[in-house]
Order: structure tokens, then C-alpha cells, then sequence
């Protein structure tokens, strides 16, 4: 404000200065237009000095000026000071944000929309063999594995994939793709290597004593059967005794089989083919009924005649401990529903009872291995704990989802959603 007080100032005191010179010595219009030219070239100096000092960068100390120009100079400068210093902030934490990443034991690379390669660290580089001309490059060119590609495409990066380093096959990487701003995503992948042998071994040891087990139990089972026979009553107490051993037996036996599959499941390669599920379902539904000895029980509904891609036996498993549940877990003269039908989005397999119910907080609880709900019920009811484990694994296999609807006291009903693209008729 000074500054323009000081210019207007000079302005009138030079226009004062002209009308004098005109009044005393004439020709006013003359001193006028010469004032104001002088006044104009004055600020024509200015501007090119300015422009001058700005194009340098305005970064030397600004030359000696008066009035408007001074202030112009000063805020300038100021700006461009505070500039600088948040820049040499900025570039202080953009280093340090550097340093710690290029510190990171997991890789990191950061990638465009067209899945090209803006910045990577250098975990990144020794895991995947990335060199600085990589940048630019197109990610699914340099780690080709089809797993990789699909899951980068399919832009759920919900879970991780894991793959092999391409360097060295004896390494396992967790790989997840995480979005942020506008399009930029970051690829992250980490050394799971040994924890994946951990878990493969947890896997075997479980397969082998679960196999290892079996042949025990057959000979146990067969020589408590043999007693059975040879009991002729006069001991209650041995008969009691016998005949709890062989249900132990039995319930071990179930538990071994229930842990084997779930071990084939976990590492065996699908072998998939199109499976006429209406057929499947009715031969279970009628196993279901010559085991429960109660026809009227289980009422199927086909409403739609699909066929899906799938592995039969693991399909059978799957629905026919959805349908053992339903009839375990509720009234002997109750019904059953199984139901096949398609919607939009999937074909659907309901299993539906008017038993017990599961309790809400059970309910995200029941597919995990060995958990089984606490229900105070009259008789006891047999179990492993493994079904819905299973059912959940072959699910999982076949692209498809769990939905579990209850209400404790009034039933549930157990659905499973196949994806439409599995249809093979
Ligand atoms: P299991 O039946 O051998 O105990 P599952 O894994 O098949 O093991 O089921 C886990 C638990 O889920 C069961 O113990 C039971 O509490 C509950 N559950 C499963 N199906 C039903 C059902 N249809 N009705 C009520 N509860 C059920």
C-alpha cells in the first residue's frame, strides 16, 4: 500500500511539476505529454528489468527499486523463497520415503493404468530381475506367469497370488496389488517361501497319520466286531464296553476319512468334467433316505436341469454332508427341502430343515476345521466338526460360495452359488 502511495505521489508531484513549468513559461500540452512519456518509459524500464530478473528464475536478489515496484519485487521473492523452501522439504521427504522403501525386505513396484512399470525398489529388482531400463516397461512382459497375468487382469485384488520368483524357483511370493490415487497401483510381493513349507508339512503330516492310522482302526473295528459276536449277554458291562469301543472306533474312523479328504482336497489337481448335478442329487437324496429309514423326509425339487463343470466326488462329498446335517440336526419327522435351481447370476443348491438352527455368532464359526456349535440337546449328536470344512473347501474349488441362512429354533438353510460360467449343458 506504501508503495502505491508513493508512486501516486510521484505522479502528482510530476504532473504539478508539468502544469508549473506550463503556467510560467507556456505550452502546458507540451510539459504534460513530456511528463507523461517520461513517466511511461519509466515503467517500460521497470517491467523489463522485472521480466528479466524473472526470467533468471527470480532467484538472485531482486535489483534496486522504488515505489510499486519495490513491493512487487519484495512479494515476489517472498513467494519464491517459501517455494523453495517447501521444496527442499518435499524433496528432504520424498528421499527419506525413498530410503525406506529401497530399506523394505518386500518388493515393491509402483504401475501406471497401462500396467507399466513408474518406479520399483530394490527388493523388487533382486526378486524379479527388474534393471533401471525396466521402467516404462509393461508388467505382465516381464513376469509372465499365467496365474500373474490372470489376476492382474481380473483387478480383484482382494486376496494374494502366489507364485514362484522368477530368479529362483525354490522361492515363493505372496503377490497383492494394492489400488491408490487415480489409476496408480502398488505391487507388493513378499518372501512366503517359509512359511508355505511350514504349511506343507502341517498338510503332509496331518495326511500321513490320518493314512497311517487307517489300518489300526479297520483291525480294531474288526476284532470289536468279532467280541460282538462272541458276546453272548451274560456281562452287561462288556457289552456296553464293546459297544462303546466300536463307536469310538467308528467316530475315529469318520475323523480320519474327513482329515484325508480335506488333505486330497488341499493338494490334489482338479480333474474337472461336466457332472449331471439333478442325477447326483437324486442318488444322494435316495442314500439319504435308505440311511435315515424315514422316506417322507428329504423332498427334492429339480426346477432346473443344469449340468456343471466339476470333480464328482468331491461335488458328492460336499452335498451329501450338507444333506447329513440337515437331517442330523433336525426333528426325525421334520422335512427336509434340497432344492436345484438357477437365477441370474449362479445355479443354486439349497439344502433347507426345520431343525435347531445355528446361533448368529456360530454361524461365520461353522465352516472352520473342528468347530461345532455348543447346543444343549437331549441326545448326543456325532460329529467331527469337519463337514462344512470340506464343504467349504469344494466349494472353493469350484468357484463357488457358501450362504447360510438360520434361525436358532426354526432351521436353516445352507446355499450353494455356483457361477454361471460353470454351466456345461
Ligand atoms: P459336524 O456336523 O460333524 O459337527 P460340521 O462341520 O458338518 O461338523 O458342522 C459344524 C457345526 O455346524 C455342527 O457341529 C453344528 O453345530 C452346526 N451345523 C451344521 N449344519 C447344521 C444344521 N443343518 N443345523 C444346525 N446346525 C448345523
Amino acid at each position: 500500500m506504501a508503495g502505491w502511495r508513493k508512486e501516486i505521489g510521484t505522479a502528482l508531484l510530476l504532473l504539478s511539476a508539468a502544469l508549473l513549468a506550463g503556467t510560467t513559461v507556456g505550452h502546458t500540452t507540451y510539459w504534460l505529454l513530456l511528463v507523461s512519456v517520461y513517466f511511461l518509459l519509466n515503467q517500460i524500464v521497470h517491467i523489463n528489468r522485472f521480466e528479466r530478473w524473472i526470467a533468471l528464475g527470480g532467484k538472485r536478489q531482486y535489483p534496486k527499486a522504488s515505489g510499486i515496484w519495490e513491493d512487487i519485487y519484495y512479494h515476489v521473492y517472498r513467494i519464491k523463497k517459501n517455494e523453495k523452501r517447501r521444496n527442499r522439504k518435499l524433496s528432504k521427504m520424498v528421499d527419506q520415503f525413498r530410503k525406506s522403501t529401497e530399506a523394505l525386505p518386500d518388493a515393491a513396484i509402483v504401475l501406471n493404468t497401462d500396467d507399466q512399470i513408474e518406479w520399483s525398489n530394490k527388493a523388487a529388482n533382486s526378486v524379479f530381475g527388474l534393471k533401471p531400463s525396466d521402467r516404462g516397461q509393461r508388467i505382465p512382459n516381464l513376469i509372465r506367469f499365467p496365474e500373474f497375468i490372470n489376476y492382474l487382469k481380473a483387478g480383484n485384488y482382494k486376496e494374494a497370488v502366489i507364485l514362484p520368483s522368477p530368479m529362483d524357483s525354490r522361492v515363493t511370493l505372496a503377490v497383492r496389488i494394492v489400488s491408490y490415487s487415480s489409476g496408480l497401483r502398488l505391487l507388493l510381493a513378499q518372501d512366503v517361501t517359509e512359511l508355505k513349507k511350514m504349511e506343507r508339512m502341517r498338510k503332509d503330516f496331518v495326511a500321513n497319520v490320518s493314512h497311517e492310522l487307517r489300518t489300526p482302526l479297520t483291525v480294531l473295528k474288526g476284532y470289536l466286531e468279532t467280541l460282538q459276536d462272541m458276546d453272548d449277554g451274560s456281562s452287561s458291562l462288556l457289552s456296553q464296553s464293546v459297544q462303546q469301543m466300536k463307536d469310538q472306533t467308528e467316530r475315529m474312523q469318520h475323523l480320519v476319512d474327513d482329515l484325508l479328504l480335506l488333505a486330497r482336497l488341499e493338494t490334489q489337481k482338479k480333474t474337472i468334467q461336466c457332472i449331471d448335478v439333478p442325477a447326483l442329487l437324486s442318488q444322494i437324496c435316495k442314500e439319504g433316505d435308505a440311511l435315515e429309514n424315514a422316506s417322507r423326509r428329504i423332498e427334492l425339487t429339480l426346477e432346473a436341469d443344469t449340468h456343471i463343470l466339476g470333480e464328482v466326488q468331491e461335488l458328492r462329498s460336499a452335498f451329501t454332508n450338507l444333506l447329513g446335517n440337515a437331517l442330523k440336526y433336525s426333528p426325525e419327522d421334520s422335512v427336509v427341502k434340497v432344492r436345484w435351481h438357477r437365477t441370474h447370476e449362479a445355479v443354486v443348491l439349497d439344502v433347507e430343515d426345520s431343525g435347531e438352527g445355528i446361533a448368529l455368532a456360530d454361524i461365520p464359526r461353522v465352516t472352520e476345521r473342528f468347530y461345532r456349535a455348543e447346543v444343549k440337546r437331549n441326545k448326543k449328536i456325532q460329529g467331527t466338526g469337519l463337514g462344512l470344512a470340506i464343504v467349504k473347501h469344494v466349494l472353493m474349488r469350484h468357484d463357488a460360495k457358501l450362504g447360510i441362512v438360520s434361525k436358532v429354533g426354526k432351521g436353516s438353510r445352507f446355499s450353494c452359488y455356483f457361477p454361471v460360467s460353470r454351466i456345461c449343458n
